[in-house]
């Protein structure tokens, strides 16, 4: 922990513990942030894989797939290696190939777009909604062209996404609707479960997301040929004739990607234990995240990023939950500066920012990836799509408006408290903080997420 050796007024002591006062937090955090839990049940079921040498099979992970189907309410879930190639696999099974655009949200894991690349397909980045950090349903048709096929929407740290608005633009364009629901599974959009409201879903399961079972990732689809399509692109060895898909049977045998992805049964074993428990967890988070956030209702430069249970909107798990920042409130001290003072408390993860926003990184303006001769994001394309800084403010200017906040896994009003007092004090002594406050650098946050422990 660093200390400033300036005390904010000469002769006064400040209570920050930035400034040598005593931490909000005291308490051992013990198991609070303790995540994914881990108990015999799950060693149990992986022991059972590793003695019956069934790592490689896929008798586990059909079991997974189907006990995941009914959970989210689609007939098809298929189970991949990681939350990447069954984004990819998405997009193969909709039908994403050379020339094609897909409309993604700048604020994201680049996971959500970049496997486009892979198909000769490219992408054009959209704005954000600067309260839920979702798509914003009304930057979407300003970048629709006669190339555009699918809308990838990303229920950003947990929050349900405008499906409504954004379907409705779908369906008046002709165009197909991925949720990336890596940051949200489980949770509920006006009573419906995310991932079974777009045309086909994806997420991510690698250990540190919400419903985490090692590496893993699942598409969930109501269409049939999307999934046996999406089959056919990484799954050999049940990419038989038997696939009910009549266009794909004659090509049967070896896969049409030239990948191979299917789900470690370790990870599908786990995978299926971890979902018995996940309702529940996940109700006991939102139980806790809500109270942190009802005792910090009314602090000034505060605001939460949640949803209104009363819809039938939920967050599910809270992945990787941030709290809204407004300076103005606090005499303009940075959000940087504001962090810092927080970790003094003793809140160890509050870091400043999110992920930065794409269309700003090299990858999406200069790098020849495929030796195209030109940026592979224009390979197949007709115009240059590339989208200078200043053409999505609100994304590229996000990583000032947010903070990571605690993730607390139980429901323990006393230490949730605690951590509470940490951000208020802070608040109440932003003042104090406007000595040797530098400022935040220009897109704050990281191209990757880290997954704090706090
Ligand atoms: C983690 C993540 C992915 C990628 O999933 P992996 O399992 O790491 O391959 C995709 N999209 C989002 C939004 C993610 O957070």
């Amino acid at each position: 922990m660093t200390k400033t050796l300036f005390s904010p007024a000469p002769g006064t002591q400040s209570p920050l513990a930035l400034f040598a006062g005593g931490k909000s937090v005291t308490r051992e955090p013990g198991d609070l942030f303790t995540w994914p839990i881990i108990t015999e049940e799950d060693e149990e079921a992986t022991l059972e894989v590793l003695r019956a040498g069934n790592m490689s099979g896929t008798d586990v992970t059909r079991k997974f797939e189907g006990e995941f189907a009914e959970w989210m309410g689609v007939p098809y879930a298929l189970g991949f290696n990681n939350g990447t190639a069954s984004l990819l696999a998405a997009m193969f099974g909709l039908g994403i190939g050379v020339g094609d655009e897909i409309i993604c949200p700048a604020t994201t894991y680049w996971a959500s777009a970049l496997p486009v690349y892979s198909l000769g397909g490219t992408v054009v980045f959209a704005d954000i909604d600067p309260m839920t950090l979702c798509l914003d349903p009304n930057d979407i048709e300003r970048h629709i062209s006669s190339r555009t096929k699918a809308i990838i929407v990303v229920h950003y740290l947990g929050h349900p996404a405008d499906m409504d608005a954004i379907m409705a633009i779908a369906e008046k364009h002709g165009l197909k609707v991925i949720e990336d629901v890596s940051h949200a599974l489980g949770g509920l959009y006006k009573g419906r479960k995310l991932g079974s409201i777009g045309h086909v879903a994806a997420s991510s399961m690698m250990t540190g997301k919400s419903l985490a079972i090692g590496e893993g990732g699942m598409l969930t689809t109501h269409d049939q040929e999307v999934h046996d399509r999406a089959l056919a692109f990484g799954h050999y060895e049940r990419y038989t004739e038997e696939i009910p898909t009549a266009s794909l049977k004659r090509f049967a045998g070896i896969p049409l990607g030239g990948f191979k992805n299917r789900m470690h049964q370790l990870s599908s074993a786990v995978g299926r234990v971890q979902l018995r428990h996940y309702d529940r967890r996940c109700a006991e988070i939102r139980k806790a995240m809500n109270h942190f956030w009802d005792l910090l209702e009314g602090v000034p430069g505060l605001r939460a990023h949640r949803v209104d249970e009363s819809t039938g909107s939920n967050m599910a798990g809270w992945y990787g939950n941030h709290g809204l920042y407004r300076a103005e409130e606090l005499g303009g001290v940075s959000v940087t500066r504001f962090c810092e003072a927080v970790r003094a408390e003793g809140v160890s993860d509050c870091q400043p920012g999110c992920n930065k926003p794409l269309h700003s990184h090299p990858i999406f303006n200069e790098v020849d990836i495929y030796g195209h001769g030109r940026p592979t994001r224009l390979a197949n394309s007709v115009r240059d799509l590339r989208q200078p800084q200043g053409s999505l403010p609100v994304a590229e200017g996000i990583g000032r408006q947010v903070y990571f906040i605690p993730w607390f896994k139980h429901y323990r009003p006393e230490a949730i408290s605690e951590y509470a007092s940490a951000f208020r004090k802070v608040s109440e002594h932003a003042a104090e903080l406007k000595v040797a406050d530098s400022g935040d650098e220009e897109n704050l946050g990281g191209w990757n997420f880290f997954h704090p422990t706090t």
